[in-house]
């Protein structure tokens, strides 16, 4: 029954800790001087500096080439 206890509060602990982790970055709200532009995939919305980024034709910003062939999602 001791066990079982510990085994609970492990699980909520790590249950815990994927939500802080889990959270997306916040955009910055201003760019301090020099500093690059960010922006989200259209994909799966993950930011990045733009130059890390792929274009497409239509303007829109992808975190790698798979997600560019898979499009906006
Ligand atoms: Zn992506």
């Amino acid at each position: 029954m001791k066990y079982l206890i510990l085994m609970l509060l492990a699980l909520a602990g790590w249950w815990i800790w994927r939500r802080l982790k889990g959270r997306p970055p916040a955009p910055p709200s201003r760019l301090p001087p020099g500093e690059e532009a960010m922006v989200a995939c259209s994909h799966c919305g993950v930011y990045g500096p733009v130059s890390d980024m792929l274009r497409d034709g239509d303007g829109l910003h992808y975190c790698s080439e798979a997600h560019r062939r898979l499009g906006p999602g």
